[in-house]
C-alpha cells in the first residue's frame, strides 16, 4: 500500500504505518493538548498507542489463521480505520475465508472480555478517572462493533461474502458485500457532515476499500475461468543471454514492451530482463555487461494451459512484472503481464457473452 512507513518486523511480518494514521496521532495530541496541556496530550498519545496495540493483535489474529491454511502475511498496515493484513493470496474455500475473517474480531473480543473480567466497564468517551480496563474494554467493544459491520472492507463484510459465496457465485457475493459497504460509506459520510467530521474520513476509506474489493473479485472471477493462453502477449521480443545492453535498449525503444524474456543458446528461458534492471545496469556504464548478467533469474514460468488464477498467484508471490509462458514442448510462446488481465477484464465487461478460448 502506498504512503506507508515500515516500522518493525515481527515473526516475519513487516508492520507498516500509513501516513494518515500518523496524522491521526498528531491530531489527537493537538486536540488533547488544546484541552488540557502537555499531560493531556501524553495521555491522548498513550491512548492511541494502546489502540494501536489492540489493532495489531487483531491483525495478528487474521495472520495466524491464514498461516494455519498455509497462507503467509508479508505485511500489516495500520490505517486510521484499523489495520489491513495483506495475505499473500486469497484463501481457496469460503470456509477458510470465514475463519480468517473471524479470527481478528475473535482476538478483539478476547481482549474486551479480559478487560471486562478485570473490572472494566463501558465509558465513552473516556473520562479523566477511567481505569485502564475501562479504556481497554470500551476501545475493543467499539472496534468489535465497527469490524462486524456486514460490509466491505470490514471483517463482517468478509464473513458475509463467505456466507453468500456458499449459495451464489463468488463475484456476485462480493458485489453484494461491496454494495452494502458503499451504502455504509454514504451513511457515515452523511453523519459526518452533520456530526463528527472524523466520520467523513472513515467514509472515504470504507468507500475506497469496498470498490477495491469488488474489482479484485471481478479479476478473480475472470482469472478462474480462462487459461493463460486466452490473453497472453503472443507478439513480443525476446533477448539472448549474450545480448549487449545496447541491443536491449534498442528492443526497449522499438517496442512497447517493458520486460523481455531472455533465452540461452539452447533456446530455453533463462530469465527476464526488466526495464528497471536494464536502466540500473546502464547507469554503471560498463560496456562488457551482458543481458545475462543483469536479468532476473528467479522468474517462474507458466504453461499455456495454466489457469489465470494460478498464474496470478505465481505473479503475486514472486512479485514479477512479467511471466514467460511455455507450450507443452517447453518452448517460449507468450508473455503474461498484469496489463493482459486488465484488458481481458475490460473485454469481458464490454461483451459479457463472449467466450475467449
Ligand atoms: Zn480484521
Amino acid at each position: 500500500m502506498g504512503w506507508s512507513i515500515p516500522i518493525f518486523r515481527v515473526a516475519g511480518i513487516q508492520l507498516r504505518i500509513h501516513i494518515t494514521f500518523l496524522l491521526l496521532i498528531g491530531w489527537i495530541a493537538f486536540v488533547y493538548y488544546a484541552q488540557g496541556g502537555s499531560p493531556a496530550a501524553v495521555a491522548g498519545v498513550l491512548l492511541i498507542l494502546l489502540l494501536f496495540t489492540c489493532v495489531v493483535l487483531h491483525e495478528f489474529g487474521h495472520a495466524l489463521a491464514g498461516k494455519a491454511f498455509g497462507i503467509n502475511t508479508p505485511d500489516i498496515t495500520l490505517l486510521p480505520i484499523g489495520g489491513v493484513a495483506r495475505l499473500e493470496r486469497m484463501p481457496e474455500e469460503p470456509v477458510q475465508e470465514l475463519i480468517i475473517a473471524a479470527a481478528g474480531p475473535a482476538v478483539t473480543a478476547m481482549i474486551a472480555l479480559g478487560a471486562f473480567v478485570a473490572g472494566g466497564s463501558f465509558v465513552y468517551p473516556p473520562k479523566e478517572g477511567s481505569s485502564i480496563s475501562d479504556v481497554l474494554f470500551t476501545m475493543n467493544v467499539v472496534l468489535l462493533l465497527f469490524n462486524l459491520l456486514p460490509a466491505f472492507p470490514m471483517d463482517g463484510g468478509r464473513v458475509l461474502r463467505a456466507l453468500l459465496a456458499t449459495r451464489m457465485p463468488y463475484a456476485r457475493a462480493t458485489q453484494v458485500a461491496a454494495n452494502i459497504g458503499q451504502g455504509f460509506a454514504f451513511l457515515f459520510g452523511f453523519m459526518g457532515l452533520f456530526g463528527n467530521p472524523f466520520l467523513l474520513f472513515i467514509a472515504l476509506f470504507v468507500y475506497i476499500g469496498a470498490s477495491q474489493e469488488a474489482a479484485l473479485a471481478q479479476m478473480k472471477d475472470v482469472s478462474r475461468r480462462f487459461p493463460v493462453s486466452s490473453a497472453m502477449v503472443r507478439d513480443f521480443r525476446s533477448l539472448s543471454e549474450s545480448a549487449t545492453l545496447e541491443e536491449a535498449v534498442d528492443a526497449l525503444l522499438a517496442t512497447s514492451q517493458h520486460d523481455f524474456p531472455v533465452v540461452n543458446e539452447t533456446g530455453n528461458v533463462a530469465g527476464v530482463l526488466t526495464r528497471h534492471d536494464l536502466i540500473a545496469a546502464l547507469r554503471k556504464g560498463d560496456p562488457s555487461i551482458r543481458v545475462g548478467d543483469v536479468m532476473r533469474r528467479d522468474i517462474p514460468t507458466v504453461t499455456t494451459g495454466t489457469r489465470f488464477e494460478e498464474a496470478f498467484r505465481i505473479m503475486q508471490e514472486c512479485n514479477c512484472p512479467a511471466v514467460p509462458v511455455l507450450d507443452s514442448m517447453k518452448r517460449l510462446v507468450g508473455l503474461l503481464t498484469p496489463e493482459n488481465v486488465t484488458e481481458l477484464m475490460m473485454i469481458q465487461s464490454a461483451m459479457p457473452r463472449r467466450r475467449v478460448t
